[in-house]
């Protein structure tokens, strides 16, 4: 059986009129008479690809003017390292710690100094994000951080932050353009591309201007936000296919109604299988309400002998990466922008089949 409906992690699925709009002009973009693939990153023809790519990303996310936009590699996992180069400052940050991502992200930090955890649910399974009145944290940080979805615990916050005076480092990996965000409570968002806008390679940095003068000067241009900014994210060949792919999603998601509507399919889906998955006692999520994941619903099976065949049997209903982390088991379901509302009725009809027969 061919894969239907993929839920994989990530890299994940992308929007079928992105791949089809990929696929005609994947030998000739607009009679250039080249693939986007084999062009040179500073000709005229890749000028207009990365300037609307970056455009209708300050559209869909309604930027302030005084936000930068940077397209860099490495994956959001580089940036463990580069956000205390560039914002560190010989002062101290503040880590919250809700899943895997953002605990590796503070033990990444570890080589320099002055690293705190300002909370952790890490005693409780991380079945509960810390709430923000709870993080406790220095006023004289440099950053918090935190991560805004955890993809392996499926655990989401869904308020953005209410903390002046101190920027706010979040890790959107997982969600962003998944809803409407009010990026004036960040300083800095940087997310790998291969969740909700493209394919692997490249990651996208946003940062408030004021924050790019506290680099270490150590730091190599590569990795330094300011040089990056200066150089309009082109101080080496930047991420150019992924990036041409990341504004066709972009294009896409302003076709569908913006970042409202795709919230509103997002509430949609992940309710419909949270509520079946409550609605039995035979699959189970024990991620508090309040924190529950809208891309990435971690569940599992009563029953832990089942997992194997309940896998092999989603394949061959052309349900594909389901399978959990490796590091928690289990089962996930990624229903990132790109998953169509009929990808979850799939799901839950065939978890419904499966439960009955077992
Ligand atoms: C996938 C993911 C990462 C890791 O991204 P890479 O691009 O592989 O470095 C980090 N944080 C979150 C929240 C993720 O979902």
């Amino acid at each position: 059986m061919s894969c239907k409906f993929n839920f994989s992690a990530g890299p994940a699925i992308l929007p079928k009129k992105v791949l089809l709009k990929v696929q005609t002009e994947l030998l000739n973009w607009q009679n250039s008479g080249m693939s986007v693939m084999e062009m040179s990153h500073r000709g005229k023809e890749y000028a207009p690809i990365i300037e609307n790519a970056e455009l209708n990303l300050r559209k869909l996310l309604n930027l302030p003017n005084n936000y930068k936009v940077l397209f860099l590699q490495g994956g959001a996992v580089t940036q463990n390292f580069m956000v205390p180069m560039n914002l560190l400052n010989s002062k101290t940050a503040s880590y919250v710690i809700s899943g895997y991502w953002s605990k590796r992200t503070f033990n990444d930090a570890q080589p320099f100094s002055g690293i705190n955890i300002a909370a952790s649910s890490e005693s409780i399974n991380y079945t509960k994000a810390p709430e923000v009145k709870t993080w406790d944290y220095k006023k004289t940080d440099s950053y918090i951080h935190y991560c805004l979805n955890e993809t392996i615990h499926g655990v989401e916050y869904f308020d953005d932050p209410n903390i002046k005076n101190i920027p706010i480092v979040c890790d959107m990996s997982s969600t962003i353009l998944s809803r409407p965000i009010d990026v004036s409570s960040y300083g800095v968002i940087y997310a790998g591309a291969q969740k909700n806008i493209g394919p692997a390679g490249l990651t996208i940095l946003i940062v408030r201007d004021d924050l790019l003068d506290f680099a270490d000067k150590k730091t190599p241009s590569t990795f330094n936000w300011k040089t990056q900014s200066e150089n309009n994210s082109m101080i080496n060949t930047p991420s150019s296919f992924g990036i041409y792919v990341a504004g066709l999603v972009f294009d896409w998601i302003i076709d569908s109604g913006g970042l409202q509507a795709m919230e509103k399919i997002n509430i949609k889906k992940s309710n419909y299988l949270y509520d079946f998955i409550d609605s039995t006692d035979f699959y189970i999520n024990n991620v508090d309400n309040q924190n529950r994941s809208r891309m990435n619903v971690s569940f599992t099976i009563h029953n832990d002998e089942l997992l194997a065949d309940f896998l092999s049997g989603a394949e061959k209903n052309g349900l594909f990466g389901l399978k959990g982390h490796r590091l928690i088991g289990g089962l996930r379901a990624s229903i990132y922008n790109a998953m169509p509302y009929e990808g979850v009725v799939a799901l839950v009809d065939y978890m419904k089949e499966f439960k009955d027969n077992h």
